[in-house]
């Protein structure tokens, strides 16, 4: 049953998160409209996310295939859904009919595998390549020094198409310490653009999560991935 109290706190938060992130749209010379937001739904059940989902206007980021498949049986195109997490190649094939973007491209097997799914539904499927600036082991993504071949190599795929990057910043309680990882991502994106590879665009640049995505847009984030800010502090991950 869908769960309206939970609802209507959920909007508020959603209210609060998008002023938010107009304020800071608005110090670096854009507008709100020109920020996409991801709502983070990997915590919330389908029932609760049913709840927001009336106006058919959100778009919500899963980072588990077997959750994102549980809650599009419910949810269905009720939503956007776009994939945010490391993605096994062996499950490429159950959602490439599901998301409209996958943000975390980060290796060649794995592009090889989308270009063959997407192939093999006869669509286009758009991605972001992922770009581990910070250096931690911990987090996935290419190499900055790696991402022009990889991109070049990837610009032949017909049936996947790169719109940007994407990056996650170490966990942080201030954001300023991280600020000169998403100014790097964006200096990256220019070189990028510059070098002007056929089937390649640069027009997205998803950073920025609830610690850290005002910082995020002041650098030139154009798609902010929140959760905690809007569905609560997680209990699960
Ligand atoms: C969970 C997650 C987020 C959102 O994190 P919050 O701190 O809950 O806003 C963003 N991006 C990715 C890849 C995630 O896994």
């Amino acid at each position: 049953m869908p769960d309206f109290d939970y609802a209507e706190a959920i909007q508020k938060n959603l209210e609060n998160v998008k002023n938010r992130i107009r304020v800071a749209a608005e110090k670096s010379g854009r507008k709100a409209e020109d920020i996409m937001l991801v709502a983070v739904s990997k915590t919330v059940s389908a029932e609760k996310l049913y709840a927001i989902t009336e106006k058919k206007d959100m778009i919500f980021g899963e980072n588990r295939v077997q959750k994102l498949l549980e809650k599009y049986d419910i949810l269905k195109e009720r939503c956007v859904w776009h994939f945010i997490g490391r993605l096994q190649t062996n499950k490429v094939k159950y959602i490439i009919d599901k998301v409209a973007m996958i943000h975390s491209l980060d290796r060649s097997e794995l592009a090889d595998e989308i270009q063959k799914r997407a192939k093999n539904r006869n669509r286009i499927m758009n991605c972001l390549v992922q770009v581990n600036i910070s250096g931690e082991s911990t987090k996935t993504g290419i190499k900055p020094a790696e991402l022009l071949p990889f991109l070049k190599k990837v610009s032949l795929y017909p049936n996947l198409r790169v719109m940007g990057l994407m990056t996650m910043a170490p966990y942080t309680e201030n954001p300023e310490s991280v600020r000169w990882i998403f100014r790097e991502l964006k200096n990256i994106s220019v070189d990028m653009s510059r070098e002007n590879i056929d089937n390649i665009s640069m027009r997205y640049l998803s950073m920025g999560m609830s610690q850290d995505f005002e910082v995020a847009i002041e650098e030139g984030s154009d798609i902010v991935r929140i959760g905690s800010d809007i569905f609560g502090k997680r209990d699960y991950l």
